[in-house]
């Protein structure tokens, strides 16, 4: 018999987590440290895991740092960011404090509202099935306002329908959009749920046939805009504030550069929604698709000069975020950073979301248009070097400060750094 591993582990899904580790560590030879590591990242965390996903054997913690100087629609807020990567905050207090005396961010949005998407095929001419849709719409709202009766009594519910016809690879397709306020939820569940009971009816009356029934991640009418004015005497003068227009017209031009301009405002907008314990994926995918909307990837921030000089930023993006459901009501860690950002409603947490990525995308700007990026990384880049060496407790800062008056951030000098250190020390 071969000692490789097998990928099949058939009933690791009922075990209970400890197993399952054990589990995976026979199969992988997992040495005792990693075991270890595993069991206590988990502690007193284990139970909601093994409730949230599959096969869970562990939990994974990502830090949670505050950005400061936020001003969103009048209101300071404190906005809890759950990232892994040096500098996100740093930038966002920086660029948000740059702002605070033109009152910061202002916002505006155009409410929760979601989609799903019923695919039809067949049924005759597409543009008949189109209005065969079309002529049943109260017999629509009624099919989903009874799938959520609880979203109704909030305020939600169905609002209108949608109906395209798609032209694809097979010919034309009837794509039927139902389109649903879901208030202070993100709203997943509930548009599909009711695209799940409109199918088959849609297909009695058209006579097509329904396949796919899902809600679409381009959420083009749960759209957040934020905009901020930063003074010249803020930004570094008219020079900096040219060379960041210029980077910006270049983000907007070159979807290579707009890929690496629109991951930074990403950055401050997925650190907030992870840390609320939104789903992060699906708002990168709304906010990249919506990014192409023109047939083109472009920037999703825009940047002007107004009259008087100052810039002005303004970011426009699809913000399906909710207070209710998935893991914002059931994980501790989403549930207290909620707490801490004071937030009554959905809308709310968008508006201050998408004023983060407008603050990050100025400060990754400012930093481009002028020293580069690299210089604001340094001190905390330094650290993770300082570690991945090896350093602990006091060697860190010692490793990290040797770095930076080196002006060098590298793995091979953090290694002579510290193995001198260590050798004055013996
Ligand atoms: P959910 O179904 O858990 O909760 C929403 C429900 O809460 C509503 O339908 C309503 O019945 C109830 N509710 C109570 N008070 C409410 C209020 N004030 N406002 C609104 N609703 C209220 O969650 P959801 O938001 O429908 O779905 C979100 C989850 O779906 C996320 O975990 C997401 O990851 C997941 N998901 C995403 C996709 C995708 O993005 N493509 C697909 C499937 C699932």
């Amino acid at each position: 018999m071969s000692d490789a591993p097998t990928s099949r582990l058939e009933g690791l899904h009922k075990m209970t987590p400890a197993e399952r580790l054990q589990a995976v560590a026979r199969q992988t030879n997992l040495g005792n440290e990693a075991v270890s590591d595993l069991v206590s990242a988990a502690e007193g965390r284990i139970e909601l895991a093994d409730r949230l996903v599959e096969n869970a054997i562990s939990v994974m913690s990502i830090p949670v740092g505050i950005a400061t100087n936020m001003i969103v629609d009048g209101r300071d807020v404190l906005v809890p960011m759950a990232t892994e990567e040096s500098s996100v905050i740093a930038a966002v207090c920086n660029a948000a404090k740059r702002c605070r005396g033109t009152g910061g961010f202002v916002t505006s949005s155009s409410g929760p509202v979601m989609a799903a998407q019923v695919q039809l095929l067949g049924g005759g001419d597409p543009n008949n099935v189109r209005l065969k849709v079309y002529e049943r719409i109260n017999e629509i709202r009624a099919i989903c306002d009874e799938v959520d009766p609880l979203l109704v009594k909030v305020g939600g519910g169905f609002r209108d329908v949608d109906v395209r016809v798609v032209d694809t690879a097979e010919g034309p397709m009837t794509i039927v959009h139902i389109i649903v306020d879901t208030r202070d939820a993100m709203g997943a569940n509930a548009v599909n749920s009711m695209a799940e009971a409109l199918a088959p009816k849609l297909s009695e009356w058209t006579g097509a046939r329904s396949l796919l029934r899902i809600l679409t991640n381009l959420a083009d009418r749960r759209v957040v805009r934020a905009r901020a004015v930063w003074p010249l005497e803020e930004i570094g003068g008219q020079e900096v504030r040219d060379n960041m227009l210029s980077a910006y017209h270049f983000a907007d031009a070159d979807p290579y550069r707009a890929a690496t301009h629109n991951k930074g405002i990403m950055n401050g907008v997925s650190a907030v929604v992870l840390a609320t314990g939104n789903d992060t994926r699906a708002i990168e995918a709304g906010a990249h698709a919506f990014a192409s909307r023109d047939g083109r990837y472009r920037s999703m921030s825009r940047w002007e000069r107004d009259p008087a000089g100052n810039l002005v930023g303004s970011l426009e993006m699809p913000m399906a975020v909710g207070l209710v459901g998935g893991a914002t009501k059931v994980h501790p860690t989403a549930r207290a950073n909620l707490a801490v950002l004071g937030v009554s409603s959905a809308d709310e947490l968008a508006r201050i979301i998408v004023s983060i990525g407008l603050a990050q995308n100025f400060a990754a700007m400012r930093a481009l248009a002028t020293t580069g990026i690299q210089k604001g990384h340094m001190a905390l880049h330094a650290q993770n070097v300082a570690l991945v060496v090896g350093a602990v407790g006091d060697e860190v800062d010692k490793v990290a400060s040797e770095l930076k008056a080196l002006g060098k951030v590298r793995q091979d000098l953090a290694e002579e750094i510290l193995a001198r250190i260590r050798a004055d020390n013996s």
